[in-house]
């Protein structure tokens, strides 16, 4: 693969990644916004389509903290909608806490308020036959069937994925419970993981792909654990994951460390050539989660790899509110909890890691287990 700065996309095994420095003040956000969408898909939008908006709405918090989309860049997708006299629905199936309450407490009902706008939760799905391994999957049937869908992800780290980004930002169309079920079945595994995820973008297939990383979150993201990082630029493009692509040539990292790059170029579905409009930062010291390989060896051992060598979730009581949120999520079901506390039972989890991600507190992180340390030093990994 060939990344291209600043020159013109030729043919289509090329894909343009648009690049623009912006920051949450609305009066410079909307034609950066506008520019991005005319520039690339917004042409397709037909007047009264319906046209799904999916912000990563991952739990009710503030903007400052670069847990959500943004409010502002929410109300930008939403006014180039209503410009082309078609009807924006926001949606999506959050991970924590209800939909309604995201969209209040993030600050997204109070930015749109005036704007003709619906806001739907995914509820319902339909099976959509992705192929090998996983055959069919039940996706929200408001992503799959829109007129034409914005996929607006924020940039931030993931303590399962290094990266949450564009690709992922789609997880969110699978409903409900049926997310941590399929952590379940894709088990320890994140390579497999990603081949989901990228499944699911293909079967998805957003419109255009616009990223919020005016304000990232680096560290020990997606959630409370992680750190607001001030990066100042959007990235659009028809294509997913060169968008993706070129957050990690931004941050300084191989686009193969985020398995749904390498998944979705072993999947043919990543551009041969990326070329760029707009200078593409470069970001020095961006923190990253720690992540180490999961299992290593003969299949044989992975059961008990994982359950003595695997980092661990590990709770902070001090942070801890009892607030359920893990142990409702947990798709093993191997968090429980007397009145002071949770537990783990070690034997049952299969380190998804999801308790991490929905916690709202920032109460809980990986740990490496002292034989997993021991184990990686003397394999050397
Ligand atoms: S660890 Fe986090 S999610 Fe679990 S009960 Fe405590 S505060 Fe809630
Ligand atoms: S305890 Fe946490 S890491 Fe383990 S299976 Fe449950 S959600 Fe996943």
């Amino acid at each position: 693969m060939t990344i291209m700065p600043n020159s013109e996309v030729q043919n289509k095994n090329m894909s343009k990644v648009f690049i623009r420095k912006s920051e949450y003040n609305y009066k410079t956000l909307r034609p950066v916004f506008f520019e991005i969408m005319d520039r690339t898909a917004g042409n397709m939008i037909q007047k009264n389509s319906r046209v799904v908006i999916k912000p990563n709405l991952l739990a009710p918090s503030l903007p400052e903290k670069a847990i959500v989309t943004h409010p502002l860049i929410i109300k930008a997708a939403v006014e180039y909608v209503l410009d082309k006299e078609a009807r924006p629905v926001i949606s999506d199936s959050s991970a924590i806490g209800s939909f309604e309450k995201i969209i209040k407490e993030s600050g997204i009902r109070t930015a749109l308020e005036g704007l003709k706008v619906e806001y739907s939760e995914f509820k319902t799905s339909v099976a959509v036959d992705v192929g090998k391994p996983f055959n069919e999957i039940e996706i929200a049937g408001d992503a799959v069937n829109a007129d034409f869908l914005i996929n607006l992800p924020k940039l931030k780290t993931h303590a399962q994925m290094l990266l949450t980004l564009g690709i992922k930002n789609l997880f969110g169309c699978i409903v409900g419970m049926k997310k941590p079920e399929w952590h379940f079945r894709t088990g320890v595994d994140r390579e497999m993981f990603a081949r989901l995820l990228v499944k699911i973008y293909k079967a998805v297939n957003p419109s255009i792909t616009i990223m919020d990383g005016i304000l990232a979150m680096q560290g020990e993201g997606p959630g409370k654990g992680g750190e607001p990082r001030h990066i100042g630029v959007i990235l659009g493009s028809r294509d997913t994951p060169a968008v993706d692509i070129a957050i990690c040539n931004m941050l300084g990292i191989s686009p193969d460390s985020v398995l749904t790059n390498k998944s979705a170029i072993e999947q043919g579905l990543a551009a041969e050539e990326i070329t760029f409009d707009g200078d593409l930062p470069e970001v020095k010291d961006f923190k990253l989660p720690e992540i180490v390989p999961l299992v290593f060896g003969p299949k044989r051992f992975h059961g008990f790899m994982r359950r003595h060598l695997v980092q661990r979730p590990v709770c902070n009581d001090s942070f801890c509110k009892l607030c359920g949120e893990c142990w409702n999520y947990c798709p093993a079901k191997a968090i429980t909890h007397d009145k002071k506390k949770i537990h783990f039972n070690y034997e049952k989890c299969i380190r998804c890691y999801c308790c991490i991600e929905v916690c709202p507190h920032g109460a809980l992180s990986a740990h490496e287990t002292l034989t997993g340390k021991t184990a990686r030093r003397l394999l050397k990994m």
